[in-house]
Formats: C-alpha cells, structure tokens, sequence
C-alpha cells in the first residue's frame, strides 16, 4: 500500500532530502535553470545505499512523471556512466515486468544504466526463475523497492482470459495468471490489476529472503499498471 500518491505530488515536495530535490530538478523550492537533460545534473541522483524504500518509490514515480509529462531527463545512458558502474552495479529498484515491445521500463521510469534491476517475461508471472532473479537483485544488490509492472492492453493476459488453444508453450504462462483470470471475471483490465496483485503477493510471501527484507524495512513491494497508450503509471494498492 501506497501511503502517498506520489502522481499527484509536485516535484519540488517529493522528498526531504536535499540530493533527492536536486534529482527533481529543484532546490528550496526554486526551480534549476540548468537543463533538463544536464548530464551533470543526472549524476547528482543517490545511489540505492542511500535511499530509504519509500524515497527509492517516489524517485520511480518521479522519473515517470517526467516521463509522460514528454519531459524525460534520460539520465544515466551515456559512456561515462558506462565506466562509472562497470565495476559494480547498485540499482536502487527491482523489477518483474511485461516482456511486451511497448513497456521499456527503464525508459518509461526515466532512469539509466545501473538504475533497475529488470525480470521481465510475458504477463509478468512469478516463476521460481524469476524470484531467483529478484532474490539476486534485492538481497544481493541491495534494492530498495521490488514493483510488480503490469500493463493495459497485456497480450498474455488477454490471451489467458480468453482461454482459447494456444501453439507452442505459450499455454505455459496461462498457469500463472489462473487466479487472476478467475477473479476478473472476463474483464482484461481487471485481470491485468489483479495479475499485479497477485505476482506481488507471491513474491512477498513465496520467498524467505524477500519476506525477510521486507520485515526488516530495507525492501519495499510495490505494483501498478503501465498505460501503453499515455505514458503513466497507475499504482495498484496491494
Ligand atoms: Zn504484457
């Protein structure tokens, strides 16, 4: 559960910390005439060692803000960045997204390389494969935020409400989504919400090491609903 709506905050209040306000692009309140798209200014943003979970969230939601306001800052994707991470990565979130050609996550959350930790397979199901990644990611890595990215328009989904013959072993996937399916009732839309539901309660509870996390506050979990068609991401309370 979210306990702000972090859509709907300005920028500028988006976090105490003065590192985290300068990443938003303001300081004491006064918007930054340096650019947008400042290399330097991008550079400024915490790594995930000093980000609580909840700022590491509102970081997300800040970067999609930007994203479908057609304000991206693209930070973090250049070669410096490249030899700056290259001996070791730090991302500051963990993902289980939508294998899907219109859901770039790192893009659509306005963030870099060495940013996100990205599993994404079709209809962002939870296999053990995927918790093995995610473990890695957060135990490991040390991020501070696992988000369950569902998305409007889901192919997957679709195809398992559907529930029609299927070649190959794409059927394979339809086993994960079952309980969301049945709780939709029909509806796509619901079933990719409660898709998102579902695969974030799995991955709190089916995994020792991510309870664990979460228990002792260094992890948080968190869920939405990626719209492909205006850029936003809606959070799901989970
Ligand atoms: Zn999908």
């Amino acid at each position: 559960m979210i306990e702000s709506n972090p859509l709907h905050t300005p920028h500028c209040a988006v976090s105490r910390r003065g590192l985290l306000k300068t990443a938003c692009g303001c300081i004491f309140g006064t918007a930054l005439t340096v650019p947008m798209t400042s290399p330097a200014m991008a550079r400024d943003k915490p790594r995930a060692v000093d980000l609580s979970p909840n700022e590491a969230l509102e970081l997300l939601y800040a970067g999609n803000n930007r994203f479908s306001a057609g304000k991206p800052q693209a930070p973090h994707r250049d070669l410096e960045r490249l030899k700056e991470i290259a001996p070791a990565q730090k991302p500051f979130a963990a993902f289980l997204g939508c294998a899907d050609s219109r859901v770039p996550i790192e893009i659509l959350f306005d963030q870099g390389f060495g940013d996100l930790f990205v599993t994404r397979i079709a209809g962002n199901v939870t296999t053990p494969e995927c918790i093995g990644s995610l473990e890695f990611g957060t135990h490991i890595l040390g991020a501070k935020v696992l988000y369950v990215l569902g998305h409007t328009n889901c192919g997957a989904v679709a195809a398992a409400v559907k529930g029609d013959p299927v070649p190959g072993q794409i059927s394979a996937l339809f086993q994960h989504l079952r309980p969301a399916v049945k709780a939709a009732k029909g509806d796509v839309a619901v079933a990719v919400q409660e898709n998102v539901k579902t695969q974030a309660t799995l991955l709190s509870e089916a995994s020792p090491v991510i309870a664990k996390l979460i228990k002792d506050g260094k992890l948080k979990v968190a869920g939405g609903v990626y719209d492909i068609a205006t850029g936003k991401v809606v959070p799901v309370e989970l």
